[in-house]
């Protein structure tokens, strides 16, 4: 049987210091030497695009001083690994000069944005791209320190993109054609292309980036390009976790999960990709595996392709905090058509995103959850939209409750085991815990409960006793 074709990725954190980059080659050098033809992408060293974009802003606020010294920091940084990571002095010297030239970069373009007291989208996402731009010579040298052929890549050569800059959308066609060109010959003769994650270009060859932590979803792009088997990323953590280890003490890692699953749970907070990040690979039917840089033995977890059901157990449990429950309410809202038309309408143009909806079938009354930030805002354009049904009694009340928290259970089972809300009410209920609004998709992949924050850790602590 022929090796699997895999693209891996390694995170900031996985990138993030000398030792944890030596340990990020030898994980593709041993893959390499066991005959897997093979694509890496890389983020920045972590906390460089934070770094780097900090620097552009003081630079726009005209702190011209700190900006020399956090452009120094970043090179001794980077500088470090080059001189820790790399034994022969030629090797060194080339991905010395690469820094040199990028922090250069990085000076050039913020003294513009001093000069002209500000920046646009598209002269931040040259200075982001930076990160990338550095830590690949890094990890391409210390891959080919281990004795493994590679070079790095900018994936501004490779990743077509429109020009919505900081939030690019990549052009799938054109990049399929240009990554089987650029990277297709490397790797079929054995040589391992290190490619920038996050980084793609426009037409016109301008770089952009593909939105914050988009080097998962570079990596989704290029495996679905090069049709790999497998896409693994690798981060600092053992895959996607039952729950939040810092609310439960006895959290698993799963062994697997579907697509949708993964997407309610990302969704609802828990620290996993992007569902959207993902897509371009799992709607090729290709699976995603997460796993951990520092414990590379574990196998971590898989998240199947898009089509393909996992076993109907239940997933996991998230919460995600600081929400307001809004309620509009009235006898007169029944039967009456556009209500909750209006009501969203009302909503959406203050810009605030609503996370959940209930309403029970009396129409008396709606009720939603927004971000606790932007409710005040949400409830007064509900008061000057329904000025007319408030003045008639038709709405009697539009209120808040603050400090609300929704409670996810996540799981195919919810679908294919009838009792389980049952037995998701019943344990609540056991433990004296108030809900307070309940919501199930018809995906019913997931079921979310509104509860008070003090109730909260509570609650994610008994539903998980259910996993
Ligand atoms: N370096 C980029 C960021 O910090 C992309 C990534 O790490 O995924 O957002
Ligand atoms: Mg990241």
């Amino acid at each position: 049987m022929p090796a699997t074709r895999l693209v891996i990725k390694f995170g900031g954190t996985s990138v993030g210091t000398p030792a944890a980059i030596a340990q990020a080659a030898e994980i593709a050098a041993a893959l390499h030497r066991s005959g897997h033809p093979l694509v890496v992408v890389t983020s920045a060293m972590g906390g460089v695009t934070d770094a780097l974009l900090g620097a552009a802003r003081a630079a726009v606020d005209g702190e011209r001083l700190p900006l020399r010294e956090r452009a120094d920091t970043l090179r001794a940084r980077h500088r470090a690994a080059a001189e820790a990571l790399l034994p022969s002095a030629d090797e060194r010297q080339l991905v010395l000069d690469a820094i040199d030239q990028r922090i250069d970069e990085l000076l050039l373009l913020c003294d513009a944005f001093a000069v002209l007291g500000e920046a646009s989208p598209r002269a931040l996402d040259a200075v982001s791209s930076l990160g990338e731009r550095m830590s690949v010579h890094l990890l391409a040298g210390a891959l080919r320190s281990t004795g493994t052929p590679a070079v790095p890549i900018d994936a501004a050569e490779i990743v077509r993109t429109d020009d919505a800059f900081q939030s690019a959308a990549p052009d799938l066609i054109e990049t399929r054609r240009l990554a089987r060109e650029l990277l297709g010959a490397l790797v079929d003769d054995a040589i391992v292309p290190v490619v920038t994650g996050f980084i793609g270009s426009t037409a016109d060859g301008i770089v952009t980036t593909l939105g914050r932590g988009g080097s998962d979803y570079s990596a989704a792009i290029l495996g679905a390009a090069l049709d790999a088997d497998e896409i693994w990323i690798y981060t600092d953590v053992d895959g996607v976790m039952t729950a939040d280890p810092r609310v439960v003490g006895d959290v698993r890692t799963l062994d697997t999960l579907s697509f949708r699953e993964m997407s309610e749970l990302a969704y609802f907070g828990a620290k996993v990709l992007h569902p959207k990040t993902v897509l371009p690979a799992l709607e090729r039917g290709i699976p995603i595996r997460i796993r951990n840089t520092f414990r590379p033995e574990h196998a971590g977890t898989l998240v199947l392709g898009r089509s393909e059901e996992s076993s109907g157990v239940l997933k996991g449990v998230t919460a995600v905090r600081h929400q307001s429950l809004v309620t509009i309410e009235g006898r007169g809202m029944l039967g009456v058509p556009g209500i909750a038309a209006r009501a969203f309408g009302a909503v959406a143009r203050t810009g605030a995103s609503v996370s959940m909806i209930s309403q029970a079938s009396s129409e008396q009354s709606i009720c939603f959850l927004v971000p606790q930030d932007s409710s005040a805002v949400a409830v007064e354009a509900l008061r000057h939209d329904f000025e007319h049904e408030l003045a008639r009694r038709d709405i009697e009340s539009i209120w808040t409750l603050d400090e609300a928290v929704i409670v996810t259970v996540v799981g195919a089972a919810i679908k294919q085991t009838p009792g389980i809300a049952g037995r998701i009410f019943g344990a609540l209920g056991d433990a004296g815990i108030n809900v307070i609004a309940i919501a199930m998709g018809s995906s019913e992949c997931s079921i979310s409960l509104v509860v008070e924050a003090r109730d909260a850790e509570h609650a994610v602590r008994c539903l998980h006793q259910l996993i």
